[in-house]
């Protein structure tokens, strides 16, 4: 008999009090017990729609049964046969869009707690280890694939086309792997430590990971394929290059891009200055321009780096904000205030060029737009000032074009987005293909996942056929 609970176990988490005085991670996770209990609410439907509703595939209901059984080896096993990161997804994956949302107990009550069942077997196994599988080397003279960019995109067609054999080698700009898992996300939502295990794995299979390589400077991808012996390429370089609101005074001390302060704390550890190099100067009065993840990651870091008051700035209502739930749950709790349908329209200094205040504008909701949210338009005259020292704009990000501009084969679109074949992921270049943020605008971590493991196939069957 399944458990007949109509809503999810609930996840312990820290106090609000206490978190935003450190960056430990905010949810616990689920202790066995939890863990099991929770398994129980699964239906073990025949035709389970929830395995739709993963990119990945993963087999849930299979995965479930063996944690409901307390057989948690069993069940990340399972797992793993489709995800190579589950640790990650476990946290960060829009469940309430995808699989979740399919969960047939959804209907009548909560879904099934999927990703916080994923997650648990995931850390289980971190304090469970087995002994490291002897290392999946390679043939010598298999294939050699490059992969460009380590984010969830690079990391999983990495591990994919390792475990098919071929020789992979993945090169990354920055100084450590992982992409927006290392730069964007913040400790309290992902701990590095997870990060760094997980990329451990991946390495294990027989994956090669050099860092602080750009490619488009470094290498080329002509000299990539004709100078270094790659066969094949994938390329996974994110939607990195941050996107400003255009308005006066976005070049005055006190205002960032989300990218550079979040990249400042996550990889350069600002928030341990002075043991580490890279400082953030945060003051009393902080607002964060925008209503997506970034924003509420922002907003969350600026308060534990010890601003007194922020302020989230979005143009419009709680309805439209595209963050996740929790974390906008989250950051309520922790204290951040909202200002909805408002926008800045200028940012103010000193004489010395310091922020001291912003412009904003109302906004009232018209006709949806091309996104399907209803457009927000300025109500004249209602413009007015607020006192601000920091502000950091999360409005989005978009391509950086160097690849498409040392390769100008490779075909792009109007927003320099990498254009592919759809099944396939190939781009205009034979030996090429493509996924993740650079071929679709900044999405999510399992969509990009997605896309590098049929990236993966595609190239597998290009590589068989040559
Ligand atoms: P990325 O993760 O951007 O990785 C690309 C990598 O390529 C980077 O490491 C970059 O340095 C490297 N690179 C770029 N150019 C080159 C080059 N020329 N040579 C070598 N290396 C290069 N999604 C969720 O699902 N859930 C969330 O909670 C969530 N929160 C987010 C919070 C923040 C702050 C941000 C910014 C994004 C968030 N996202 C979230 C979105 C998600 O992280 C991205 O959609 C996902 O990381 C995209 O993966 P990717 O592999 O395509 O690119
Ligand atoms: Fe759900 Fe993400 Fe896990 Fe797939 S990977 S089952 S979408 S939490
Ligand atoms: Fe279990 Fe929900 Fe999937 Fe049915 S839809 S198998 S109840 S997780």
């Amino acid at each position: 008999m399944p458990n007949p609970q109509k809503t999810k176990t609930p996840i312990p988490k820290q106090n609000p009090e206490e978190r935003i005085k450190n960056f430990n991670e905010v949810a616990l996770g689920y202790s066995a017990e939890q863990a099991i209990q929770e398994a129980k609410r699964c239906l073990q439907c025949k035709n389970p729609p929830c395995i739709k509703g993963c990119p990945v595939e993963i087999d849930i209901p299979a995965f479930i049964k063996l944690i409901s059984e307390g057989n948690f080896r069993g069940a990340i096993n399972k797992i793993k046969e489709k995800n190579n990161l589950p640790a990650v997804c476990g946290r960060v994956c829009p469940q309430e869009d995808q699989c979740e949302l399919m969960c047939v107990r959804g209907k009548k009550g909560e879904p099934v707690a999927i990703g916080r069942l994923e997650r648990f077997v995931a850390d289980w196994e971190m304090s469970h280890p087995v002994e490291q599988p002897v290392n999946n080397s390679p043939s010598p003279d298999a294939p050699k694939v490059a992969v460009v960019g380590s984010g969830p995109a690079g990391l999983t067609a990495a591990a994919d086309l390792a475990r098919m054999g071929y020789r992979v080698t993945v090169f990354e700009a920055l100084h450590k792997p992982g992409g927006v898992l290392r730069y964007g996300i913040p400790e309290f939502r992902l701990p590095k430590a997870i990060l760094e295990r997980e990329v451990k794995y991946i390495e294990s299979l027989g994956v090669e990971i050099h860092t602080n390589v750009l490619i488009g400077k470094t290498f080329t991808i002509k000299e990539l394929l004709e100078n270094e012996g790659f066969s094949a390429i994938f390329v996974g370089t994110g939607a990195g290059l941050p996107h400003f609101l255009g308005i006066p005074g976005e070049d005055l001390n006190g205002v960032y891009s989300a990218n550079e302060f979040l990249t400042r704390v996550n990889l350069m550890k600002a928030y341990l200055f002075p043991e580490y190099a890279t400082p953030i100067k945060i003051k009393q009065k902080v607002a964060v321009i925008g209503g997506g993840n970034v924003a509420m990651d922002s907003a969350r870091v600026a308060l534990r780096l010890g601003a007194r008051e922020v302020n989230v700035i979005y143009r419009r209502s709680r309805k439209e904000m595209p963050a996740r739930e929790e974390e906008i749950i989250n950051a309520e709790e922790e204290g951040i205030k909202f200002q909805f349908l408002t926008t800045p329209v200028a940012f103010l200094g000193d004489k010395e060029g310091n922020l001291n205040r912003m412009r904003c504008i109302k906004m009232q909701l018209g006709e949806p737009d091309e996104s399907g949210r209803r457009r927000p338009i300025p109500i004249k005259g209602s413009e007015f000032e607020i006192p601000v020292d920091t502000v950091v704009v999360a409005i989005g990000q978009g391509a950086n074009p160097l690849l498409s501009q040392t390769t100008p084969e490779l075909k792009v679109n109007k927003r320099g987005y990498i254009e592919v074949n759809d099944k396939t992921y190939r781009t205009s270049i034979p030996q090429v293909f493509a996924g993740g943020d650079i071929v679709t605008g900044a999405a999510t971590v399992i969509a990009a996942m997605g896309a590098g493991k049929i990236a993966a196939r595609s190239i597998d069957e290009y590589l068989r056929k040559t």
